[in-house]
């Protein structure tokens, strides 16, 4: 997210806060639950679409804008509370982890979709680590990226978290492994790269259910579900960030999983199928 656009955000969820939940049990599972934190929920303007074809943003965004968030995930298995992406880490942020009972000890598991900072912001709380028995697992092609072996990490709020955190950071996971297991549920890493190098979408299963986190898979899903070879500017790697959202679509099509994603509208999470166009449809949770 570019500053201007996340000032944009900001402004208007002020208002937003008022009236929705910030965190909102997406889906109730018998032997998981997940729970999204929404930040900040409003449209994201159209114009980090400007490079696509124009005719289909305005088809699908006719109003110049698509309905959004910024969210992060909390998953509650057991005893056990993982977190996928740590999200702005605003106030807000913190008071609804507090809210939800969940203190900063209470963590021991971090999952990154990826590095941009609208995902890592509540790791840190100033200038030190929010949570002190937290390890944060992220695929070593992101880590390598952001992070490059003997040199700087790319920003100043990633050389911070590194240094505060240390090992507990520096660990990352290989696609297509799995993450975390405890009696209830597993977790797998899936490849989901362009988006960023490493980006990374968790599959989160236990004996009866499956829900898939696709982080930025998609940034406006009223437009990108029917065209999904549309990029925004947020994408870095354009050809890759296409492949990786069919492929990953595709496979929720198939195997008629639950998707939830960090800019997917309230509430969140639904189911995917495939059009006759070559496109998809979402259909939100009620
Ligand atoms: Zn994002």
């Amino acid at each position: 997210m570019t500053q201007n656009i996340l000032f944009t955000f900001f402004a208007v969820s002020i208002f937003l806060a008022t009236i929705f939940p910030i965190a909102m049990v997406v889906a109730q599972q018998d032997d998981f639950k997940a729970v999204a934190i929404n930040e900040i929920v409003r449209d994201m303007d159209a114009k980090i679409f400007a490079s696509a074809d124009s005719a289909t943003v305005k088809k699908y965004l006719p109003t110049g804008g698509a309905s959004s968030s910024m969210s992060s995930f909390v998953l509650f298995a057991g005893d056990d509370v993982v977190l996928i992406d740590a999200g702005l880490g605003g106030s807000q942020w913190v008071k609804a982890l507090s809210d939800l009972g969940v203190e900063p000890e209470k963590i021991k598991l971090i999952l990154l979709t990826h590095m941009h900072s609208d995902h890592i912001g509540g790791l840190l709380n100033g200038n030190s680590r929010r949570f002190p028995n937290a390890v944060i697992l992220s695929s070593k092609l992101e880590y390598d990226y952001w992070l490059p072996q003997n040199g700087k990490a790319r920003n100043a709020q990633l050389e911070k978290i590194k240094t505060v955190y240390g090992n507990d950071f520096s660990k990352t996971f290989e696609f297509d492994e799995q993450v975390f297991e405890n009696a209830l549920i597993k977790i797998k890493a899936l490849n989901a790269v362009g988006h960023t190098p490493g980006h990374t979408v968790f599959l989160v299963e236990s004996l009866k259910s499956r829900l898939l986190i696709v982080g930025d898979l998609l940034h406006a899903a009223a437009l990108q579900f029917p065209a999904p070879d549309i990029c925004s500017s947020y994408d870095m790697e354009p050809k890759a960030t296409v492949a990786s959202r069919k492929r990953i679509l595709d496979f929720a099509v198939k195997q008629n999983i639950l998707i939830g994603g960090m800019h997917f509208p309230v509430p969140n999470i639904g189911t995917v199928k495939s059009n006759t166009q070559g496109g998809y449809e979402f259909f939100p949770v009620k």
